[in-house]
């Protein structure tokens, strides 16, 4: 191992099967199932409480499983009899807060660990220099973690996780405490720098806006089970669960009544006041009521005159926002579409057409997507802070990290 990344590192593959974990009577992981492929990165989306950091912890080794079995390279580090500990599951770990010794500087953080390494302190040191360098912050190698600003101390942090070259990175809502103008350039470190190294990456996050920029596969997570685990652009088109395309970005939703077949897998179906084309993952009963759940990006303010796939409502809301306009528009029954676009502005209070196109129009049972949308609902209520901290904050791991407790 060079210990300057090279790429050369081979990304570990992680398989889990029928994972359980439960706290007394909370079942947090329920019979979960994942795959991930060599040097993939993998983001798990879902939201607060959906049981992801339980997740990653089972896979750093730092809970224990109640059931099921978790392969790393096909050896096997948990089930009901085997535990094997962290620090010889060869991964590293970015944390939400950063975790960085706080007596140490930059560079000896990024130091420490490569210190079960058989080379003398100054390779270490010079290693964690020329690790600095490439997040960006060499000039800071001697300042303590107190001097530096969150985004530099996320980058140390990032430094000392790709130093040791492990084959798996774990993330944990790395992004989270950073302010948005530092989200954005941490986030496209941490892309290109794993990237670069080749190891696999499980990544963690409540932010469908990072998850689809930073995915090679996303799996959505609800309730302790992957709903799915595709690349992006399947999950945002052909989302497989009402829960998948509510939690990934929607302008509202209508009911409707499914009419019949409208060729290339497209089905026609009535709401109160139109009739529209719908895209359905699983093909609708016939005369079944149905959800049509609405994608941002299909919908567009159109010349009134077309007659086909069009909904009329009444503009309520009108904001700027990157080069274009965003709507808010009420229709009859006073269902809301929001972030409705135009390169125009349209005032509020006046009369829209907004076109539909069928890709983004998805038909999924009423009744599932009700079921969804109460989940959905009941999983944003906030999570109580100390039961929030206790289950995102540092723990000690690894030989290529020991956060400071
Ligand atoms: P996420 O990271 O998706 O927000 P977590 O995995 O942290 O979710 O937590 C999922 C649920 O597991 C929490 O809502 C909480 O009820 C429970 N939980 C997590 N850690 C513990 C713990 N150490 N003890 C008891 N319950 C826990
Ligand atoms: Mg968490």
């Amino acid at each position: 191992m060079s210990g300057i990344s090279t790429g050369a590192v081979r990304g570990s593959v992680v398989e889990a099967v029928g994972l359980s974990k439960t706290y007394q009577h909370n079942s947090v992981l329920n019979d979960l199932d994942l795959v991930v492929e060599s040097s993939s990165f993998v983001v798990l989306l879902g939201p607060s409480g959906s049981g992801k950091t339980t997740l990653l912890r089972c896979i750093a080794g730092t809970e224990r499983l109640t059931g099921g079995e978790l392969r790393i390279d096909s050896q096997v580090v948990a089930n009901s009899r085997v535990h094997m500990p962290p620090d010889r599951r060869k991964l590293s770990m970015v944390f939400q807060d950063y975790a960085l010794w706080p007596h140490m500087t930059a560079a000896a953080n990024v130091a420490f660990a490569l210190r079960r390494l058989p080379v003398n302190s100054g390779e270490r040191r010079r290693r964690a220099v020329h690790m600095l360098d490439r997040v960006g912050i060499a000039e800071l190698s001697e300042q303590y973690p107190t001097r530096l600003s969150g985004g530099q101390q996320q980058r140390v942090a990032l430094a000392r996780a790709l130093v040791a070259d492990t084959p798996l990175l774990l993330c944990d809502e790395p992004l989270s405490n950073l302010d948005a103008h530092l989200r954005e350039q941490v986030r496209v470190e941490i892309a290109t720098l794993s990237r670069d190294s080749g190891a696999t990456v499980i990544y963690i996050t409540h932010d469908q806006e990072e998850a689809f920029a930073l995915a090679d596969q996303l799996a959505v997570i609800d309730g302790g089970r992957i709903l799915q685990l595709a690349p992006p652009e399947e999950v945002y088109w052909r989302p497989a669960d009402p829960f998948v395309a509510h939690f990934t970005g929607l302008s509202g939703r209508l009911v409707g009544q499914v009419l019949g077949p409208a060729g290339g897998g497209r089905f026609k179906v009535r709401t109160s006041t139109a009739e529209l084309v719908a895209t359905a993952i699983r093909p609708p009963e016939p005369q079944s009521s149905v959800s049509l759940l609405l994608r941002p990006d299909s919908l567009s303010i159109c010349s009134s005159h077309q007659v086909d796939q069009v909904l009329f409502g009444v503009v309520r809301d009108v904001s700027f926002r990157a080069g274009a306009y965003d709507h808010v528009v009420e229709m009859a029954e006073g269902q809301r579409l929001v972030g409705v676009r135009s390169t125009t502005r349209n005032s509020r209070g006046a009369n829209v057409a907004i076109s539909v196109d069928p890709s983004g129009c998805l038909a999924f049972p009423l009744e599932a997507e009700l079921g969804a949308e109460l989940r959905l609902k009941s999983a944003s209520a906030p999570v109580p802070p100390a039961l929030e901290a206790s289950a995102s904050g540092p723990v000690a791991i690894g030989p290529s990290l020991e956060a400071p407790l």
